[in-house]
């Protein structure tokens, strides 16, 4: 896939109708109010140059699982009320997406407006990806923005099929997804480091396989270590295991030897007698788990090799975390990782999404990341190597 899109920057916008495809799926409470803003005050550079630049701009997104049909309880209402709170003029929420009164509304638009289309997933046709739902949705535009990386991995109406019927273009949150993430995958600051973790190796066999063609080290940390450490042979007790993937486990260790990518195993664990927070646990000597214990943290000795791997690295991907770090006593190994990142002078750090990302927020570390992935399944199968069509669509440069 080519990272090297067209923004907002690159095309005029002078006088035109612009549909932005943002991602306001925001957490809300039963009451309907939105418990936390930050996703739709993320995508306020993109809408501030568009109105700063005189277009007269089209907002839509999906919001929750409606199911193909009207639902109040997935109204984007409360976003139209925030964004004109964050705009400081009434953004007016049109009462369907490519109906009459979306057509009305967006005709009615002066220059430096916007308005707000309801749900996308209020019509089937919109997972489905149908292009005559698409056709009619960019029939209310000139140009096609797409702003929301988090669904930029599926192929959708608004954030793919639009694409066929105007000119498509990236807005800067998907910019910066590309360009920070494209680059470390294609031309990367090297030495390049993957800090893999997370439950399961089988959720990560794509992003393995793939950045074992890139990086230059690549170090195994959470549950799927332990599959690993099976497959060369060690005791580990209760831990985590996908017996099926052994062999993938062994042979990504023999190609890592092969094509000379230093493939870094934990040494040592926290292991626990039960998966639970105040469970009584040991530091293990070495990489064997006694039969009644089980692996929930990397331990001292894996801190301290992985501290020494990640010196001196050019550019640093993590995708999962060391351990079960929503347990206090289980964290030390997530803490630590993230900690030795943010002190390595100069290093382009990138938290890949998912888990780690929150991870990384709780333990007070995502201030100090060169790039936070805003998409959990989006920044995987980007990791993975995976065209996305929401960003295969758009222009190249
Ligand atoms: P993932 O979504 O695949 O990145 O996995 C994240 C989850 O893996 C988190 O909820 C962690 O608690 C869990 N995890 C990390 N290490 C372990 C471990 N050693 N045993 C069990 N679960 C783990």
């Amino acid at each position: 896939m080519k990272y090297d899109k067209k923004s907002v920057e690159d095309i005029d916008v002078h006088g035109k109708k612009v549909l932005v495809r943002c991602d306001f799926n925001v957490p809300q409470d039963e009451t309907g109010k939105i418990t936390n803003d930050k996703r739709i005050v993320a995508s306020i550079p993109t809408i501030r140059y568009l109105l700063d630049h005189h277009a007269k701009v089209i907002l839509c997104s999906h919001l929750g699982r409606p199911k193909g049909k009207f639902d109040l309880k997935y109204s984007l209402k409360p976003v139209a009320e925030s964004l004109s709170k964050i705009l400081g003029f009434t953004v007016k929420l049109a009462p369907d997406a490519i109906g009459e009164g979306a057509k009305n509304l967006a005709e009615s638009l002066r220059e430096g407006e916007a308005i707000l289309l309801e749900n996308v997933r209020f019509y089937p046709e919109e997972e489905a990806n149908d292009p005559e739902f698409a056709k009619k949705l960019a029939s209310l535009a000139d140009i096609y923005v797409n702003d929301a990386f988090g669904t930029s991995h599926r192929a959708h109406a608004s954030t793919a099929g639009v694409a066929a019927f105007l000119p498509a273009v990236c807005g800067y949150l998907i910019q910066k997804e590309i360009t920070v993430m494209g680059s470390a995958l294609e031309n990367p600051k090297r030495p390049l480091v993957a800090i893999l973790g997370g439950a399961k190796v089988s959720d990560k066999i794509g992003v393995i396989n793939n950045l074992l063609e890139k990086c230059d080290t690549i170090i195994i940390g959470g549950g799927m270590g332990y599959t690993f450490l099976k497959a060369l042979g060690k005791e580990i007790g209760k831990s985590l295991l996908e017996a099926d993937k052994l062999d993938y486990a062994r042979d990504m260790v023999k190609k890592a030897s092969e094509k000379g990518v230093k493939f870094l195993l934990p040494k040592d664990s926290l292991a626990a007698d039960s998966f639970a927070a105040d469970s009584p646990f040991i530091a293990t000597e070495d990489e064997n788990i006694p039969a009644d214990k089980m692996g929930l943290d990397i331990g001292p000795k894996t801190i301290e090799a992985y501290r020494n791997a990640i010196k001196g690295a050019g550019t640093v991907i993590w995708n999962g975390p060391m351990g079960v770090f929503e347990f206090d006593a289980f964290s030390m190994g997530t803490s630590a990782i993230a900690e030795a990142i943010v002190n390595e002078k100069g290093v382009i750090s990138i938290i890949g999404g998912g888990d780690s990302v929150s991870a990384v927020k709780k333990l007070g570390y995502s201030d100090r990341m060169t790039h936070i992935s805003t998409g959990g399944g989006a920044s995987l199968e980007f990791l993975e190597g995976i065209e996305l069509p929401g960003i295969a669509c758009l222009l190249d440069k």
